[in-house]
């Protein structure tokens, strides 16, 4: 009976040296981690590299100054058919914009790009009175595969998935900020392209923020895959490709002006 009385005891002690032991070891290490993350001195927590490069953000026709411009109205240069390369047949107007050529066939741009910071402006025909999706349908075409779309949704009802300003059926966007049918809406999306291993499986998915003038309508969305019109998402591995603007072959005659990129790769 003593026997066990003694070893009781004397787990006893052993359990509170422990508890002690642990509580210093905590307190020496919280003492250690104020040391380093609180230092006192303000220049510890100073970087001076890497310097980042200057940017004009107003440069030649107030476009920053390192931006591809890939659009300024006056031709079509950084444009090919979408399907098979041969010269654009859009509308080149007299304001510095281009109209959708009903019919004619997506556009695409002759240089391919990964990661963008893309800036591109667009407009609805008040002429068109189509409904639904047969209103002032195009898109605005990432890696030629990922679709925000352009709509005209004034007074026009669609589903939410399909809407101005979804990654189509995929996102819904965070609000309507569509100005009125005939005005420029303004696009100013930034990318990141998908990645995929050398077995051709996704192992990052390409992610989007859209603000649609000036409004946050698309945060940081982990794009699915491909934005299909009929089916679930794809996801084919591939590498860089085209910036591509949609004729949905409806008369909706979208026009675009002002369309530039700065690559973020
Ligand atoms: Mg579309």
């Amino acid at each position: 009976m003593s026997r066990i009385l003694a070893l009781l005891i004397g787990l006893s002690i052993m359990s509170c040296k422990q508890q002690v032991k642990e509580e210093h070891t905590a307190f020496v290490d919280q003492e250690v981690k104020d040391t380093i993350v609180e230092p006192t001195d303000p220049k510890a927590t100073e970087f001076y590299e890497p310097v980042p490069p200057t940017v004009n953000p107003m440069g030649k026709n107030g476009i920053p100054s390192d931006a591809i411009v890939l659009f300024d109205g006056k031709h079509f240069d950084h444009w090919v058919h979408a399907k098979d390369s041969r010269p654009v047949e859009w509308v080149l107007n007299e304001d510095g914009s281009t109209t959708v050529k009903d019919k004619s066939g997506d556009i695409k741009t002759n240089q391919v790009f990964g990661s963008v910071q893309l800036h591109i402006e667009w407009r609805s025909s008040p002429e068109h009175k189509g409904s639904g999706q047969n209103r002032g349908n195009s898109g605005i075409f990432l890696q030629e595969r990922y679709e925000v779309q352009v709509l005209d949704n004034n007074d026009n009802e669609t589903y939410v998935n399909g809407q101005v300003g979804s990654i189509y059926k995929q996102s819904v966007p965070l609000a309507k900020a569509s100005v009125a049918t005939g005005e420029w809406n303004v696009y100013d999306i930034i990318y990141h392209a998908p990645e995929f291993n050398s077995d051709g499986e996704k192992t990052k998915s390409a992610t989007i923020t859209v603000l649609h003038n000036g409004i946050l309508i698309q945060d940081h969305f982990e794009i699915q895959g491909t934005t299909e019109y009929i089916g679930w998402p794809k996801n084919k591995s591939h590498g860089k490709a085209a910036l591509k603007l949609q004729d949905h072959g409806d008369h909706s005659r979208v026009s675009y002006r002002n369309i530039w990129v700065r690559t973020l790769d």
